[in-house]
């Protein structure tokens, strides 16, 4: 089975991928993680991806199609895959229906964690991000032990360089302006999958099982 998690930032998509993945023995690309993993290295192609995230935009289509290429190999379509933040604008549900259809295989369920923009902006202020073992904090639901300090690292947590109230605001207008027509094409064809993204992680969690079934 292959699964796309979309919503707002903050919707808590990594949770609830963590624990699908789990549960229903998928692989796992995490587009977002993938690139800032590809930024922090030193090329040329890290140095365009930091561009891009920095700035709060939309990677180019260029670059998603290599990731693509280089992560979803022949193999991992006989497990299934979940995608995480992909696709996010319309050009690359085209993409991946193609890689797809080259594969024997389909997108059958779209998952959309629906909150509010004004619960995406205070989930996101409050992020934190270990810098040394990118272990994820959230100020207001799942705080470190000790003040600002990474709980396995001892290590002081900072803001992820895309989550000033700024580039917060120009991520969710990218959301709205590519991803909601992307939520909108699935829904059309009937594979989509709403849950109020919030409530409790566990309940969130039972309501897309049962609704996968
Ligand atoms: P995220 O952590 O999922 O909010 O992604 C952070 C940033 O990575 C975004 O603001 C984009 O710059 C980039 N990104 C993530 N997923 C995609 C995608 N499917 N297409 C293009 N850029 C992406």
């Amino acid at each position: 089975m292959n699964i796309i998690i979309l919503g707002p930032q903050g919707s808590g998509k990594g949770t609830q991928a963590e624990l699908l993945v789990k549960k229903l023995d998928l692989a796992y690309l995490e587009m977002g993680n993938i690139l800032r993993d590809l930024a922090s290295q030193k090329t040329i192609l890290g140095e365009k991806i930091t561009k891009f995230q920095k700035e709060g935009i939309l990677v180019s289509d260029e670059i998603i199609s290599e990731v693509l290429k280089s992560f979803l190999k022949k193999e991992i379509f006989k497990k299934g895959v979940l995608f995480d933040g992909f696709p996010r604008k319309l050009d690359q549900i085209y993409l991946l229906e193609k890689i797809l259809k080259n594969n024997q295989a389909k997108i059958d369920k779209v998952i959309f964690l629906n909150i509010s923009f004004e619960e995406s902006i205070r989930r996101l202020t409050a992020r934190r991000v270990c810098p040394k073992c990118d272990r994820e904090f959230n100020l207001l639901t799942v705080p470190p032990k000790k003040e600002n300090l990474c709980d396995d690292c001892g290590v002081q947590l900072i803001k992820r360089n895309d989550e000033d109230e700024e580039t917060i605001k120009k991520r969710l207008e990218v959301y709205r302006k590519e991803t909601l027509p992307v939520i909108d094409y699935f829904r059309q064809k009937g594979i989509l999958i709403e849950v109020n993204g919030e409530q409790p992680v566990e309940i969130i969690f039972q309501e897309i099982l049962r609704k996968l079934a």
